[in-house]
């Protein structure tokens, strides 16, 4: 287990967050629990990660949350939610706690022209994926080839910036998103500590949109960055095989307190 020069070491820190007795787990799914596929529908946690996860979840306070840019009603399909997890989904806008599922409805919120003119993207250009979420579309890219995934996502900035409603730019692996809101993974943590009460965190994820949650972690907090590339994360590991190892590692600690 690595961490940043000038941090302390994780196996330190993950010590210091255990003696919490209310600790939050709060973890992307793609590129972190599931590693990246071409094809999104077909991303699916490690299982020997789901089992940490569900280890963690049956242990006396502590609260474990999926935070991801999936639209609610894709996490609970992809990544069939353990019903004690709470759900943040749509970077941050979409917070389900876990007696809220059931009656849960994602609003949609998408202007019709739009969501028209990412199809017409798509018949123009074939080979990418369009995705509706309830806040904003996301153009899936991964796995084409370099020239059709630019050609894309250059239509789709061309059409987002002359749209006349302010709409919200994120880029991530392969993904290209529009949102009508400009809530992110951080605004989703605060929410999450607000319900439960809850300050000591553990939050990791793999992309540039986790770093809105990386910078509003505090000092107490322990924050992982999947992979290479520039972090506020104190913290790094290589791949979700990694994650896996910190989350048995935490467990441990947990469990045994
Ligand atoms: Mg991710």
């Amino acid at each position: 287990m690595a961490e940043l020069q000038g941090n302390e070491p994780l196996e330190v820190a993950l010590a210091s967050l255990s003696v919490h007795p209310q600790v939050l787990v709060a973890l992307d799914f793609d590129g972190t629990l599931a590693p990246l596929q071409d094809d999104p529908e077909n991303s699916r946690m490690l299982p020997e990660s789901r089992e940490a996860v569900d280890a963690l979840t049956d242990i006396d306070g502590v609260h474990v949350s999926l935070v991801t840019g999936r639209a609610f009603e894709n996490i609970m399909r992809v990544a069939d939610p353990h019903p004690d997890w709470f759900l943040v989904g749509s970077h941050g806008i979409e917070v389900v706690a876990p007696h809220e599922r059931d009656s849960y409805a994602s609003p949609q919120l998408v202007p019709e022209g739009l969501l028209q003119g990412f199809h017409q993207i798509a018949q123009d250009i074939p080979g990418p994926r369009i995705e509706v979420k309830p806040f904003g579309l996301a153009i899936h890219t991964r796995g084409l080839e370099a020239h059709v995934a630019a050609a894309a996502e250059a239509a789709t900035r061309l059409l987002c910036d002359e749209w006349p409603d302010d709409l919200v730019m994120r880029s991530g692996h392969g993904i290209l998103e529009c949102a009508v809101s400009d809530r992110t993974k951080g605004h989703g943590l605060r929410s999450l500590w607000e319900i439960l009460d809850v300050r000591a965190t553990l939050f990791i994820g793999d992309d540039v949109t986790d770093e809105d949650g990386f910078a509003v972690l505090g000092s107490g907090d322990v924050g992982i960055k999947v992979g290479e590339g520039p972090t506020k994360a104190t913290h790094r590991v290589a791949d979700p095989h990694e994650v896996t190892r910190v989350l048995w590692h935490l467990h441990e600690r947990l469990a045994s307190r």
